[in-house]
This record gives C-alpha cells, sequence and structure tokens, in this order.
C-alpha cells in the first residue's frame, strides 16, 4: 500500500529504515517507543549492539533489523511494536502514525519497498539515517516520582535508600556504587557514551545527512555535549537544514543555549510538565512550578525558531488533575507558528511502566470516581472557554484525550499493584520530606486517605 492510500490502514513504518535511536546506556535501538526489552539487537557473540562497541552499520544490518523491515512490508506488526499495535486499536494516535506524517514527504512506503529485498536487507547501499534519537546519559537534576536511575542520576540516592543498591537493566545486574569523586555512579552498565569520542567518530557521517535530531536525557538543558553538537552542526554550515527536538524538564534555560538555539531551520521543545503548582512539586521533585511556568513563558514569548508543546506524562498521581492543566493552559497565548493554527500544544503522553503508577493501578470503584470527575470537568472547561476559538480547541482536544485515557484506564486491570502504589507512595514520602494527601488533596479523598495523612501502610 503506498503513503497516497489510507495510511491509516496501512501497518507499515518508516523507522527501521531511516531512523535510529541510542539509548542513555549507548544501546542501538529503532526507536524508543519500542518494547525496549524486545527490541534488543545482538551481535553474532551475543553482545548487545552499542555504540561504545559497535558500528551503527552492523546494527542496521543485523538479522533482527532485516527481520523487522521485512515483517513490516509483509503487513505484520513486529514483536517489539506492540506499544503501537495497542495504541492504535485503543484509538490513540501511536508513534509510528505520527512518524508517517512527520516524514511523508521525504520517505514513503514506495520508497521503502523499491530499496529492500525480501528478507528485508537493503537493495545496493540502502537508507541514509535521516532521523536520530540520542539519549544523552542520565545527568538530571530532578527524580520524578515515576522515574528510575535508568533515566535520572538524581534517582540513585533515593533508589538505595528504597530499594538497596541493584537494579536491573535490561537483563543486566546494575550495581550502584560511589564514584572516585565521592558521587554515587553505576557500575556494570554505564552512561557516560555521550563523553566517548568513539562514540561521535560513529555518529560523524549520519550527520551530514541528517534532517532530525531528537535530544533527551537525563535533562538535555544540563548536559554540555548537547551544547557541543549543536556547535558541530553549526561549524558544519547544517544548522538551517536541521531541525533539534528535545524533551526538557524547563528547570533551567541557560542564554547560550538558546542562542544557539536560533541557529537551526527548527527547534521544538517539548516541556515535561505533568500538573500545575503543587502537583508540579509533588511529582517532579524537587522542581518548583513558578520557575517551570516562568521558563515555559519565556521560550514561549520568543516564538520562530522556536515550537513548543506540553507532554504530561499521565500517570495515577496526576489523572485526576488533567482538567487543571489544560485549564492553565487556556491562559496563555502561543507564539509559535507551527502550532499557532490548529494544532493545540498539549500532546500527553500515557505511562505504561511502572505498572503500579498507571491509571490502570486502582481498583474499580475509584476508576469510575475517576471518570465522573474527568468527562464533566468538560463542562468546566467549556464555560471558561466562553465560546473563543482559542478555548474551544483545548476544550475538543481535551474531551479527544480524556476519552482515550478512560479507555486506556479500564483496558487493564493493575489493581493488583495497588498496594505497591501506595507504599511506594508512603516510603518516597518519608524519604523527600512530602506528603501525599497534603499535595494531592482531591486524589487522596478519592482513595480515602484523610487530610495530613501519609498513605495508610496496611494496604
Ligand atoms: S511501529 Fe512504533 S514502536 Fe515500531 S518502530 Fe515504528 S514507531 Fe517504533
Amino acid at each position: 500500500m503506498s503513503l497516497g492510500q489510507n495510511v491509516w490502514m496501512s501497518t507499515w513504518c518508516p523507522l527501521p529504515w531511516m531512523f535510529q535511536y541510542v539509548r542513555t546506556n549507548g544501546d542501538y535501538r529503532v526507536c524508543c517507543h519500542q518494547v525496549q526489552a524486545k527490541g534488543v539487537v545482538r551481535s553474532a557473540d551475543g553482545a548487545t549492539m552499542n555504540i561504545e562497541t559497535h558500528d551503527l552499520h552492523d546494527f542496521r544490518n543485523s538479522a533482527e533489523l532485516r527481520k523487522m523491515r521485512a515483517q513490516f512490508l509483509a503487513g505484520e506488526w513486529p514483536e517489539t511494536c506492540e506499544n503501537c499495535r495497542t495504541e492504535e486499536a485503543a484509538g490513540l494516535t501511536s508513534r509510528r502514525q505520527t512518524d508517517m506524517r512527520r516524514w511523508a514527504a521525504v520517505f514513503s512506503e514506495s520508497h521503502a519497498r523499491a530499496m529492500t529485498a525480501a528478507d528485508g536487507s537493503f537493495i545496493g547501499s540502502g537508507q541514509p539515517v535521516l532521523g536520530l534519537d540520542m539519549r544523552l546519559g542520565t545527568k538530571c537534576n530532578l527524580k520524578c516520582r515515576m522515574c528510575h536511575p535508568r533515566s535520572s542520576s538524581a534517582w540513585l540516592g533515593d533508589h538505595v535508600a528504597l530499594w538497596g543498591s541493584q537494579y536491573y537493566e535490561y537483563g543486566k545486574l546494575v550495581e550502584i556504587v560511589p564514584g572516585a569523586d565521592g558521587q554515587l555512579t553505576t557500575q556494570n552498565v554505564s552512561y557516560a557514551w555521550p563523553s566517548k569520542q568513539l562514540s561521535w567518530d560513529r555518529l560523524e557521517a549520519i550527520l551530514d545527512e541528517i534532517h532530525y535530531i531528537y535530544i533527551a536525557g537525563g535533562e538535555p538543558l544540563l548536559i554540555e555535549e548537547h551544547f557541543q553538537l549543536l556547535d558541530h552542526l553549526i561549524a558544519r554550515g547544517r544548522a538551517s537544514e536541521v531541525r533539534i527536538e528535545m524533551a526538557s524538564n524547563l528547570t533551567v534555560l541557560p542564554q547560550p543555549l538558546v542562542e544557539k538555539w536560533l541557529e537551526f531551520g527548527g527547534i521544538g521543545l517539548s516541556a515535561s510538565i505533568d500538573g500545575v503548582g503543587r502537583v508540579n512539586d509533588y511529582i517532579r521533585y524537587p522542581s518548583r512550578w513558578d520557575v517551570v511556568e516562568r521558563n515555559f513563558l519565556k521560550l514561549n514569548s520568543i516564538g520562530s525558531p522556536i515550537d513548543l508543546w506540553i507532554q504530561p506524562t499521565v500517570q495515577a498521581l496526576n489523572v485526576y488533575y488533567l482538567p487543571q492543566l489544560y485549564e492553565w493552559r487556556m491562559g496563555f497565548e502561543l507564539k509559535s507558528p507551527v502550532r499557532a493554527g490548529d494544532k493545540d500544544i498539549m500532546v500527553p503522553h500515557i505511562l505504561r511502566d511502572p505498572k503500579y503508577y498507571t491509571v490502570q493501578v486502582f481498583p474499580e470503584p475509584i476508576k469510575q470516581k475517576l471518570e465522573h470527575h474527568l468527562t464533566h470537568s468538560a463542562r468546566k472547561l467549556e464555560a471558561l472557554s466562553r465560546g473563543q476559538a482559542k478555548g474551544e480547541r483545548v476544550v475538543s482536544a481535551y474531551t479527544t484525550f480524556i476519552k482515550a485515557v478512560v479507555e486506556f484506564m479500564w483496558a487493564e486491570d493493575h489493581s493488583e499493584q495497588f498496594g505497591q502504589f501506595l507504599r511506594v507512595t508512603r516510603d518516597l514520602d518519608r524519604l523527600r520530606g512530602q506528603n501525599f494527601s497534603r499535595a494531592l488533596p482531591e486524589l487522596a479523598e478519592i482513595l480515602e486517605v484523610r487530610p495530613g495523612e501519609v498513605v495508610a501502610s496496611e494496604y
């Protein structure tokens, strides 16, 4: 089926041909939305393919990648693409669908068919990498409740205090140990690939053809290699041809970095904002809402080439407060020319892991109360929109998304993990001097936790 036909009926995805993902630990994958444990690609000696040990060319020509391409051309879903498949089945827009639209002008299914043999190998030199997603290590200043040392260095100490000094990362046992500088670090798995010259030597060839780079961490606005990458692209005269996107917690906004961004063809910044005020401060600890909001509004005032959007991670702790977040979004005008048209800037992401923080963790009576609250809040947002076009667009985005959230919430029952949700919430409260029922009293009431009380331990 060609792209000109109905893309929603196709199961083809362009990413195994023209996209490359490098995880925080340097492992290669096709994209971040794969089921990561199933997306592991190994060389003949059984080693996981990693930027510190393997060339990109070997990964892109591996048996797993060839199989994935062959499956897509045969109209089959690869096992590692289960997340996209289930999202589409639930009526959500999947990463695959978003990327088909993004790349339609330069790479389509007919291009893929013309350059691919039946076994999924490239015919001739194959397709250059046009898009790159790099997780530049785990350096971060926050330890968000749903996060982990796999993504944030700030989580190492709390992990030791709560669960001890070991964790698994896709089959490898990682040990948290004191480093030479006295700070905690990891053994057996390293997140230092961006500081190695060999890593950049391996990426060098594709940086001359790249159209798009997505950068995350850790917190990319704190990571020096992000700044160096931009300097490299500017020095090679490529900045105006490349669009850079990133996810940031917006707790910092270095002015020299903003000035580099202005040289690029486009900058897309996804603000990781899960809630307003105390909801932000509770989940995205130890960030402060006034700082995050100030940086967000400062970036919004710049406009082109900075295209801004908000990506809340929808989870058990903020699902009740989504109407409040959409209400906040109604309070400002957008300067970004990309989004100021018919797209809204709320691009929520539904948390799937850890299970005890997903919206599927609640027992049925709590899910019923949440569904009632979320669906009835649309009326309040409608009243606030006062019939204005911007407000109506936000209400429409809210209504569509909440329908999908409610569907997702009921799709699976993970209430067997509800006790774990309460235990982890209580233990982190004690460790961080926070208090669930004071920070999120409305959710606490639904959960029948008394005001001022730390979550009950008897669950
Ligand atoms: S189908 Fe989804 S998970 Fe699979 S490669 Fe495409 S975007 Fe990634």
